[in-house]
């Protein structure tokens, strides 16, 4: 097997995308540049004073699938734009790498890219290299977990760091894949953060809207004694002091796969169908019909919405929804504004809840499958 798997964007899809949503209204920009000199494009969408969301993806050169739920998510953005938040999105940092795993698709070469190329000629695992708890850390195989000589030594993640540092934002999520968990900090340390309780409760948010069961945990706890040291998660929070999530996009592609494909480290990572894949993490409506009940009972059903801030207390159980209006002139739910039009039913949109975040309506427990560190 041969080629770019079906339904998957090679680098010029991915940048022919990028220049579609500049054709439709977002602004689009380079942060800065690769190793090779390619552009690290951010693709800004949003009033410009208002208070911001980083979207992240594609730190990681072979989890494909993280840049196409960006891009999804950004085509729903830029469709109807938010009005009181920003969104900053990076949806395609390791552009070399992404290249490379491509040529490797089309050679039929079975190989997991994990770094960039190293702006000193040594792979770096582009997510130890931001920072927070930053540590140089051994290279292995693949550049994995190698966090390169010094904190934001490689032009991709200092074109992230110029972009975020001082833009005004107060939540972030990072794409990776696989293993439909929701990460929060800390990666690089075993404590709570302190506001562990706001971060825990803004990826229950998220979860309860996933097409799939995700579950959520601290980083650090994902495998006890494997800490990742420099991630960008840690950055997004402890610098920038974002309620910061990162998102281990689906279950990978190994179930149902043929013997030959699984021995493609690609199809480990990325799932079959991405498009469907993704805009069903971008698009999907909540999966507790418990939740939806309460809504809809709850006498404001044109609101669907979130509960107030203030944390899972009684207000949030009996539904009482913070109502905001949507661009239409309806009201719909959170922050990214409702872009189903279908603000009358229980729809609600993940790329609005990772726009704005909020407390919990459901918990999702069962574990996804166990994958790689982040
Ligand atoms: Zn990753």
């Amino acid at each position: 097997m041969t080629g770019v798997p079906a339904g998957y964007r090679g680098a010029a899809a991915v940048t022919a995308a990028l220049a579609e949503l500049a054709g439709q209204g977002a602004r689009v920009a380079p942060a800065g540049r690769t190793v090779r000199g390619a552009d690290v494009v951010a693709v800004e969408v949003g009033p410009a004073d208002a208070p911001a969301t980083a979207i992240l993806a594609g730190l990681h050169p072979i989890e494909w699938i993280g840049v196409e739920v960006a891009l999804a998510l950004l085509a729903r953005l830029v469709a109807a734009p938010p009005r009181d938040r920003r969104i900053v999105a990076l949806p395609w940092i390791n552009v070399d790498g992404y290249v490379d795993v491509e040529a490797d698709l089309i050679a039929g070469r079975r190989r997991w890219r994990r770094g960039n190329l190293g702006a000193d000629g040594r792979g770096v695992d582009l997510n130890r290299n931001f920072p927070v708890d930053f540590r140089v850390g051994r290279r292995l195989p693949t550049g994995w977990n190698y966090g390169g000589p010094a904190p934001l030594s490689e032009p991709e993640t200092a074109a992230v760091a110029a972009r975020l540092r001082g833009a005004g934002v107060d939540r972030a999520v990072s794409l990776h894949s696989f293993g439909n968990k929701i990460l929060t900090p800390w990666g690089g340390r075993w404590r709570r953060p302190e506001r562990h309780a706001a971060l825990t409760a803004a990826a229950h948010a998220v979860a309860a809207r996933m097409p799939e069961p995700y579950d959520v945990v601290q980083s650090s706890r994902w495998v006890p004694g494997a800490f990742g040291h420099g991630m960008e998660l840690d950055w997004l929070h402890g610098e920038l002091g974002a309620l910061a999530l990162l998102v281990e996009c689906t279950g990978g592609g190994a179930r149902g796969a043929t013997p030959r494909a699984l021995l493609s480290p690609f199809t480990w990572f990325n799932p079959p169908a991405p498009a469907a894949r993704a805009d069903a993490i971008a698009r999907s409506r909540a999966r507790s019909s418990r939740s939806c009940a309460a809504r809809a009972g709850s006498g404001v059903a044109r609101a669907v919405g979130r509960p107030r801030a203030a944390g899972p207390g009684p207000a949030a159980r009996v539904g009482i929804l913070r109502r905001l209006r949507h661009p239409r002139g309806d009201e719909s739910a959170g922050v990214g504004g409702g872009v189903s039009g279908d603000a009358v039913s229980c729809s609600y949109e993940p790329a609005a809840e990772l726009a704005g975040g909020g407390p919990p309506h459901a918990r999702v427990t069962r574990a996804g499958v166990t994958s790689h560190p982040p």
